[in-house]
């Protein structure tokens, strides 16, 4: 389950595809605001909302601001970035 957000031109500044859909790591309905950081599901990259459901990649102060003010969340979000990258690697592993 997934909350759609309503910016159709949102995308990943890295690889460029569009990311119209969010899920909330204990709340799959919520929906994201300015400063709420998030992963691109295509690559990985960790990424930070902006106004109007646009997004950049989250600068590292952003991180470090998590990682002390909430380690355990920090810690969720940084293995769910691994979980994925390990997807897109066994994926490429597999169709090639
Ligand atoms: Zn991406």
């Amino acid at each position: 389950m997934s909350s759609k957000l309503p910016n159709e031109y949102a995308a990943c500044p890295c690889c460029k595809k569009k990311l119209t859909g969010a899920s909330g790591i204990q709340d799959d309905t919520s929906v994201p605001g300015p400063g709420d950081l998030s992963i691109c599901i295509y690559c990985g990259t960790i990424l930070e909302y902006e106004e109007g459901f646009f997004l950049h990649v989250a600068p590292d102060e952003s991180l470090s601001r998590l990682n002390s003010e909430e380690p355990e969340v920090y810690i969720q979000l940084i293995q769910m970035r691994d979980a994925i990258l390990a997807y897109i690697e066994a994926r490429r592993t597999f169709f090639n």
